[in-house]
């Protein structure tokens, strides 16, 4: 269905708006309602080339403005992204179907990550070092690598734009940014508006879109580019492995942030009311389509059957649809390919002897939270990241067994332990391979200044904590006072 109100963007290339090569546009969905939200650029090679070479202009003068320049920049754009809130939440919904509650931490989160980086440029830039050579000087000073792309993902579409941008711009590089085609607006064109306004240089942020299914001549400029020296990934285990591939061949850095298979584990001395309102917020948050979600629980015999009984009920009660409407907890999933996915996936495990304690049936794309138990070890839910309201339960005889079970994935993203013995809770987290691991709280626990990153199939970097490290190199300059002596 076509709105004929429906705008039309254009893209944000060297502090201007322009059309795509062509002028060629997609139409980007209401993922609830099926209505075009908008018309978005579709970006050919060279409209890519374009917005490196801008970005690759405006490098030198980004990366010698001084900090305090830098910081009024930053501080002015997180206050007209506070400013503009109503829009965002309205934009997150129509675009992505998020609800409000997710909408606002996005937004909240982008509004510190803003702030926090407004003084990265005060940051200490090297460190002097001890040298052999007499009467010899030797300093490391980092220096930003030059123009950085981000690829971006549609599901924290706000938040997550904003960190694939933000960390490398504070060391002083320069960006091209390419959302998600599942959100271009939110994930993009509104991060664009937002600097342009706040009035950061032409050139220093740049924003390119592509339509379904046509991420590939975007990705080849970005990759041909000996300008673009690294990648700000975020997305799927399965496209951030092929990027890495392609990073290794042409030696480009690259930071992953990738999918997760999230396991909580219930012990029998936690709270149980606590628990229950822990697995519901951290399994159905975001109907379930967050990296970060809890996709499987393990809890302990003695109260699974209370626990579990506790869950199904809460489960049944949250309220599902719109996504505008503040209530709502269930809104829709992104796309008739998510929704097919979830559908497949559960059906295959029903089909192998899996019961489906509540959910199991869909409204339009609005899928319902649904649990699982008895599901089989061959079934795909229980081993693949599935972004979807599903979540498994099985009991378990012991911690111990909870841990085992818990671990065994080859992903490492994050895990929960919910206990009333705190030292009990952390030695069990001691023994987690996974980036992120939370005692008494959800699998879910986003701050923009905590290290957030997995291992494994789950990516490397650590976000925020990592940033210097990720988006700076290091350049040792040496002075040597005096004559130096040679062997001839
Ligand atoms: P999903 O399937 O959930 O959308 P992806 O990992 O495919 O997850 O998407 C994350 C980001 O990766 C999006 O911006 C998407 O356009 C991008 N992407 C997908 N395929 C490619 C590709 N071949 N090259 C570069 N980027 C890609």
């Amino acid at each position: 269905m076509t709105d004929t109100a429906a705008k039309t963007y254009q893209q944000y290339i060297a502090g201007k708006w322009s059309d795509a090569e062509g002028a060629r546009t997609f139409e980007d969905f209401d993922p609830f309602t099926g209505k075009v939200v908008a018309r978005i650029p579709s970006a050919s090679k060279a409209d890519t080339q374009r917005a490196i070479t801008a970005a690759s202009e405006a490098f030198p003068a980004w990366a010698a403005m001084p900090p305090i320049a830098k910081q009024k920049l930053f501080l002015r754009a997180a206050d007209v992204v506070e400013r503009r809130i109503p829009d965002l939440v309205s934009i997150l919904a129509r675009e992505t179907g998020c609800g409000r509650a997710f909408a606002m931490f996005q937004i909240q989160w982008s509004i510190s990550l803003l702030r926090q980086v407004a003084d990265w440029g005060y940051r200490p830039v090297g460190e002097v070092f001890r040298s052999d050579g007499p009467g010899k000087f030797a300093m490391a000073v980092r220096k930003p690598l030059g123009v950085v792309a981000g690829i971006t993902p549609w599901n924290g579409a706000h938040n997550l734009a904003w960190r694939t941008a933000l960390l490398p711009m504070a060391f002083g590089n320069t960006m091209v940014l390419k959302p998600s085609e599942e959100a271009p607006i939110a994930a993009g064109l509104i991060l664009a508006e937002i600097l342009h306004e706040a009035e950061f240089p032409a050139g220093v942020f740049n924003v390119i879109t592509h339509g379904p299914g046509e991420a590939g001549p975007v990705a080849d400029a970005m990759f041909e580019s000996p300008a673009v020296r690294s990648i700000n990934f975020t997305g799927s285990s399965a496209t951030g492995r092929m990027l890495a591939e392609r990073a290794g061949k042409t030696l480009k850095r690259i930071v992953l942030e990738l999918g997760g298979y999230n396991p909580l584990i219930v012990l029998k001395d936690a709270d149980i009311a606590q628990a229950v309102n822990t697995t519901a917020f951290g399994a159905f948050f975001h109907q379930g389509q967050i990296c970060m979600n809890t996709r499987k629980v393990f809890v302990e015999r003695a109260i699974a059957d209370d626990y579990t009984q506790r869950l199904v009920e809460k489960t049944k009660g949250l309220k599902i649809g719109d996504p505008n409407i503040p209530t709502t907890v269930i809104g829709p999933l992104i796309n008739d390919r998510a929704l097919q996915m979830v559908k497949e996936r559960v059906e295959e495990a029903v089909s192998k002897g899996a019961r489906i304690l509540t959910g199991g049936t869909h409204e339009g794309r609005v899928y319902h939270p649904t649990i699982l138990a008895d599901v089989p070890a061959s079934s795909i839910v229980n081993t693949e990241e599935t972004f979807g309201p599903v979540l498994i339960i099985e009991a378990v005889d012991s911690a111990e067994e909870a841990l085992t079970k818990a671990t065994a994935t080859r992903y490492g993203l994050c895990a929960a332990i919910l206990t009333g013995d705190q030292e009990k809770g952390m030695a069990l987290a001691e023994r987690f391979d996974a980036g992120m691991v939370h005692v008494n709280g959800p699998t879910m626990a986003g701050e923009p200044a905590l290290p957030n990153g997995g291992v494994k199939d789950s990516g490397w970097g650590r976000s925020g904590y990592n940033a210097v490290e990720d988006f700076t190199e290091v350049r040792l300059t040496t002075l040597t006072r005096g004559a130096m002596t040679f062997p001839f």
